[in-house]
């Protein structure tokens, strides 16, 4: 092995260790501290909501998200079948369970598949929407903006409207990706729906170690998450409590990093979009792959790229690509496998589950760090050509 190039890893070039230790010389490392306001603040502003709540990851943020929409026991709730598992976890968090869906050719939910299900499967009662066959109701819906390619916002959100369900944009992988045209133009991914979560573990485009955040279409609903996050405090002195709160708030020490990282994040997008660019430029010629383009009409944070293997033109499994790969120091992985197939999730409701499974067959994520170098772009596709070719 000659040379390791990482699939994604964190870049600390900015202000990462002065604010850091400056909140550790401060003393100021938990849940309290002007790092947390501050990234809150900023974070807003690059929004344009009024208000986003720091979490301690994406995946509490969704579950706030859930809360919030009322979410029971038994509820159903519409997620996406081809996508990171802690989209969908956050759903049993609250005893409800999966309706998984389809995606299109963006990698997203499938919005026609969406209608069909609701008009055929479902049927409205009382401004709710009833699953016909248990009579369960379905009150939300999360779509997934992945690999930062936005989901068909236009069409969601009217979907959304029709049939009376709460709309969480799970952002964790979109931050700062948004739409030109159309109804939505000039609006960030998670600033659309009802609810928008936002992740800052270590592979996403900004990283506070592990962390997140989330924001609301109501500003008191975004304040009402603070409070659930910071243990339902209703007086901090004498310690009373009118509801169930959570230990989900981020510290001063994440928010430090993620302020340094904040400030990048415009950088970031940059280097992501010109590596993209030379990928897709030094593979035009290749017929037995391509790289996935981001949707038309927006601008995406191209955070993760899309190696699709055209499977009648290659002859080895993606199995064998992706060992191939690994054993030249280039780090890929296939996409996930399909959550209604995990073994927690095999009962639940799938519905016409098609254009995921062909994607998670063909598609292998190309390493797209920010400090990735043109040369070692030329590598890996050297490489990529050695073993498709
Ligand atoms: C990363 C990610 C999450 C979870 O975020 P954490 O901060 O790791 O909890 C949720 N959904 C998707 C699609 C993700 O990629």
């Amino acid at each position: 092995m000659e040379k390791f190039i990482p699939l994604s890893i964190p870049n600390f070039e900015g202000n990462e260790e002065k604010y850091v230790l400056d909140a550790v010389k401060q003393g100021w490392v938990s849940t309290g501290g002007a790092y947390i306001t501050q990234l809150e603040e900023k974070l807003a502003d690059y929004l344009d909501v009024p208000m986003v709540a720091a979490c301690q990851s994406g995946t509490s943020a969704l579950h706030l998200s859930l809360i919030e929409c009322d979410v029971r026991p038994n509820d159903l709730v519409i997620v996406p079948a081809l996508t990171f598992i802690a989209a969908v976890n956050p759903v049993r968090y609250q005893f409800a369970e999966p309706i998984f869906m389809d995606c299109d050719d963006s990698l997203c939910m499938n919005p026609i598949k969406l209608r069909k299900f609701c008009e055929t499967e479902c049927e409205k009662r009382e401004r709710q929407l009833i699953y016909k066959k248990t009579g369960q109701r379905i009150k939300t819906l999360i779509v997934v903006h992945v690999f930062g390619n936005l989901t068909d916002m236009e069409a969601i959100m009217e979907i959304a409207e029709e049939f009376h369900l709460y709309v969480i944009e799970d952002a964790t992988e979109a931050l700062g990706s948004k739409f030109l045209t159309g109804k939505y133009a000039g609006k960030m991914a998670g600033t659309i729906g009802d609810f928008g979560a936002y992740s800052f573990n270590g592979n996403k485009i900004i990283t506070t170690g592990g962390g997140g955040a989330v924001t609301a279409a109501s500003e008191k609903t975004a304040e009402h998450m603070k409070y659930l996050s910071t243990q339902a405090k209703d007086d901090t002195l004498y310690y009373l409590h009118n509801e169930v709160g959570y230990n989900y708030r981020m510290t001063n020490l994440q928010a430090a990093l993620g302020l340094a990282q904040l400030e990048k994040l415009p950088e970031f997008i940059k280097r992501k979009k010109d590596n993209y660019h030379k990928y897709a430029e030094l593979l035009w010629e290749f017929a037995q792959c391509s790289i996935l383009p981001f949707r038309e009409n927006t601008d995406s944070n191209h955070w993760f790229y899309s190696l699709f293997v055209d499977r009648q033109k290659v002859s080895k499994e993606l199995q064998q690509i992706i060992t191939e790969l690994q054993e030249t120091g280039i780090q890929v992985r296939p996409i996930w496998g399909l959550i209604c197939e995990q073994k927690p999730y095999r009962n639940a409701i799938a519905y016409e589950i098609e254009t995921a499974k062909y994607y998670s067959e063909r598609i292998v994520n190309l390493p797209c760090s920010t400090q990735i170098t043109e040369e070692e772009i030329e590598y890996v596709v050297e490489v990529l050509v050695e073993v498709l070719v």
